[in-house]
Parts: structure tokens; sequence; C-alpha cells
């Protein structure tokens, strides 16, 4: 969870992209040259991009590194530029996110995260995933996906749905940005393969580059690997490999002079953050602490907690309630009862009668609650405690017959909010990125454990550099290590 940064308060209740005017239209494509029925017009591409651009930097957050983030902008102008439809309003951005992902929106936003870019070893291999990504836009693919959404009757929800019903987690998060996990076909796929394998040989990059990181997605996307959600919507990493290795041959025969870009990758990806970052957030047994906003909060034993950009969300081992935790910015001096009236009135809840209490050196303002959702009545109780100018809302969820089960357990949560005091978590540093040379010719893993790497984590290590742990390292070849950050 991050510091809220405007004083415009209470998280917003589903942003809804709704797709007003529908031009029918039949238009052939400057890509694939097919003539396609198009519902949807450029403007319109543009502005639901715009939305969702929106959408996506207020709940991920941008990665704050300029130097590297002027880097992937104007590598990707550079070959946008060079694209199909260079009039598109394009722009190339960082994420603060750690999973492994790339994605466009509809009219040229095209998003890293930093957690993909701690796993390349190139500019090329960026270049290529950029490529792809470009691909998917200059190729319509999103407007293609849309239509024939359109065309079932459904629309698409972008926002933050704030008050989901009570379901199992994944679902909860998953449903946050719809359009990012817009999955496009196996042929969508392969077209914008060979779209990025085009626009990096255009900039001169070594596309086998981008072949070669699709082995890394293998190997993250592996059978005890977490999957990555650019490996989840881009099956079949493998054979992609190959596929990207044929389409490499074909196209830059007699191309010499191709260029990796390793060096300046290095540069500008040294200190580069891997991994959650814990200033803010993170779990010690079933408390969880932040740093950086310096409060601490205990969950009942065994409940699920995710930390997201805006909302800590909790679940219930059997799923049956939900907590979620935000903070929003407000004048000075607020009081909580004030604060929560307008919550309240903001998110168009019903509240019953509540009472002032004192949780750790804070005061606070408690509340049952109940909302109306689509499928049907929640009840639960609100904590509003400030602190400054922030206010934190602790909200719990569930339904009509277990709130009396669950009312004093959300309390619980709600008067276990305190100051957080402990230094070790208050000095707590993320992992970053660290490039070292072998000394002299030795295995990647003699090399790892010479750099001081923790042995339990070599394999992750290995993936990281795209190597086996076995392989033969030259004197003076360069490979990843993870440090902490001295506080
Ligand atoms: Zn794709």
């Amino acid at each position: 969870m991050r510091r809220a940064t405007s004083t415009a308060t209470v998280a917003s209740v589903a942003s809804v992209v709704s797709v007003a005017l529908v031009v029918l239209a039949c238009v052939k494509d400057p890509v694939t040259g097919k003539r396609e029925l198009i519902l949807i017009g450029e403007s319109e591409e543009i502005a639901m991009g715009q939305q969702g651009s929106a959408d996506v930097e207020a709940s991920m957050g941008l990665y704050q590194d300029a130097e590297l983030s002027a880097y992937v902008e104007e590598l990707g102008q550079s070959m946008a530029q060079a694209s199909e439809r260079p009039h598109l309003p394009w722009q190339f951005r960082v994420v603060d996110s750690d999973v492994v992902n790339a994605f466009a929106l509809p009219g040229g936003y095209v998003y890293l995260t930093r957690g993909i870019l701690a796993y390349m070893n190139s500019e090329a291999a960026m270049a290529g995933v950029l490529g792809h990504e470009i691909g998917h836009v200059t190729a319509r693919h999103h407007v293609e996906q849309m239509s024939k959404q359109q065309l079932a009757g459904l629309g698409l929800n972008m926002g933050t749905v704030f008050f989901p019903e009570v379901r199992p987690f994944g679902d909860i998060l998953g449903s946050g940005v719809g359009l990012l996990f817009l999955k496009f076909g196996r042929d969508a796929e392969r077209e914008s393969d060979r779209l990025g394998v085009r626009y990096s040989l255009g900039q001169s990059y070594d596309p086998t580059e981008m072949a070669r990181f699709f082995a890394v997605l293998a190997r993250l996307a592996g059978p005890e690997r977490q999957v990555p959600s650019w490996a989840s919507t881009h099956p079949d990493p493998q054979d992609r490999e190959a596929t990207i290795l044929a389409l490499v041959s074909e196209h830059s025969a007699g191309r010499e002079n191709l260029r990796t870009g390793a060096e300046r990758y290095r540069r500008l990806t040294e200190d580069l953050i891997f991994g959650a970052n814990p200033r803010e957030g993170f779990m010690r047994g079933s408390r969880f602490l932040h740093p950086e906003l310096e409060f601490q909060l205990e969950y009942p034993e065994g409940w699920n907690v995710q930390n997201t950009q805006r909302v800590v969300y909790a679940a219930a081992p059997d799923g049956g309630a939900s907590m979620q935790l935000t903070v929003s910015r407000v004048a000075p001096g607020t009081a909580p009862e004030m604060h929560a009236r307008d919550f309240f009135r903001q998110n168009k809840l019903e509240y019953g009668t509540g009472e002032r209490l004192r949780v750790g050196p804070f005061s606070a303002y408690r509340a049952p609650f109940r909302a109306l959702t689509r499928t049907g009545e929640l009840y639960g109780e609100a904590g509003f405690v400030a602190d400054g100018d922030h206010v934190y809302e602790i909200l719990g969820l569930t339904r009509r017959n277990a709130i009396r089960f669950y009312a004093p357990v959300f309390q619980d949560v709600i008067e276990s909010f305190d100051r957080l005091r402990d230094r070790s978590a208050l000095e707590i540093e993320p992992q970053r990125i660290h490039w070292v040379q072998a000394s002299r010719n030795v295995t990647l893993r003699e090399a790892l454990l010479e750099a001081g790497a923790d042995s339990n984590g070599l394999e992750d290590l290995a993936v990281l550099n795209n190597l086996g742990l076995d392989a033969g390292l030259n004197q003076g070849q360069w490979i990843k290590v993870l440090e902490r950050g001295s506080p």
C-alpha cells in the first residue's frame, strides 16, 4: 500500500469504461491488409486507452527512476514512430510492480513492469517485448477483441472494484484491471511476435535476444513457480522461442552488426528494485507492517493477506469474509467520524450508530454498515483511524448470516491498529539488482557464491541470469545478483 497522494480522498468505486459511441465501419487494417469489420473508431480506441492508462497508473503507480523511464520512452518511441501507426499518442512507461508483465492498451499506451525488466539482460530483449506490445496496437488486436466482446453484449470493466462480492481471493484481484488480462488469440500473438521481430530489426537490435527471453518466461512458468502474467496470457513460451528464432533467421538474413545493447542495459538496471518492496508493507506472521506509514495491524491467524498499491485485501480461509484497508489524505485534524460520514455517503453505504474509540495512540471511529451489491446484501464493520493528514479505512465484509460471528473478528482487527516502532521493520529495505563480473573462468554457481549469494536462492538467481547453475562463465562475464540496500 502506498501513501495517498491526493486530497481527493476516498478510493473510487468501480469506474467503468463505457464505450458510448459505436461506429460501424469497414476498415482496411494498415498492418494486416485485411478488410475488417471494425466497431470502434480510432478516436474511441485512443479514448479507451487514455482512460485505461489513468487507471493503470493510479492503481499500480509508476516506477520512480527518471533515467530508466526516459530510456524506455525513447526506445519505445523510436520503434513506434517507424511503425504503421506513428500518429497515435504513444507512450511507454515502467509501472512499479514486481509481477513479470508487459501490456499495451488500445491507442498506444505501453507498459513494462519493473518485474519484467529485472529478468531481461539486454536492450534488444526489451526492444523485442516492446515491439511485441506495439504490434498488438498497430495490428488493432484490442479493437478486434473488444468488437467481439461488444457483439456478445459484454462491457469492459476497467476500474477498481471496490466492493466485490465476498468471493475467492484471486478473483477479487483479477477483477481489477480487466483489460490488462485480455487474452488475444494464438494468431494475434504470432502476429505480434512477427511484428516485434520486424520492429526490433528496424532499430538494428538482435531479435534472438527476445527469443532467449522466452526461455526465461518458460522457466518462470515451470511447475513449482508462480505463473507470471505475461507467460499466462502468452502461452507456450518454449514453442515461441523456436518460432521466433525461425522468424529471425528468415528476416535477418544478410544483416550484420545487430546489437544487443547489454552494456547500457546493465547501467540502467543497476539498483533496480527486485521483488515486493517491503517499504510499502509486508507480512510478519499474521501481522501487517508498514515501514513508510509507520503502522501495524494484526489479522486473524490463517487469513490470506494481499498487499496491492492502493488496498490491502484480506480473506478468511473459508472465503466467508474479507477485509480491506485503504488510506485517504484529509485536511489535518479531520475527526475520524467526519471522514467516516463522507466515506459512507460517497460509497453509498447505509451505516448504523458508531462509537469513538482509541486504537494505539490514535483516535478512531467504528460503525456497522450495509452494502448492496449485485449479488445481494453484505454486512460489515468499518473502522476509521486518524493519523495527522491521513485517515485509514479498515472495512470487514461478510454475508448477513455470518455477521454475528465476524463482527467481533473485524473489531479485533480494527483495534489492533497501532504505531509501528520495531526498528528492524522500520529500516527494512528492498532487494536490488546488482551487476558483477566473474573474476575468472568459473561456473555460475561458483560466481554467485563468490558474490555472497545465499545458497538457498541459487536456482532463482540462475533464472534471473537465464543460465544454468553449471554454465561456465568467462572471466569478466557479467551476471546479476541481488543485494539488500543499506538502510
Ligand atoms: Zn502478446
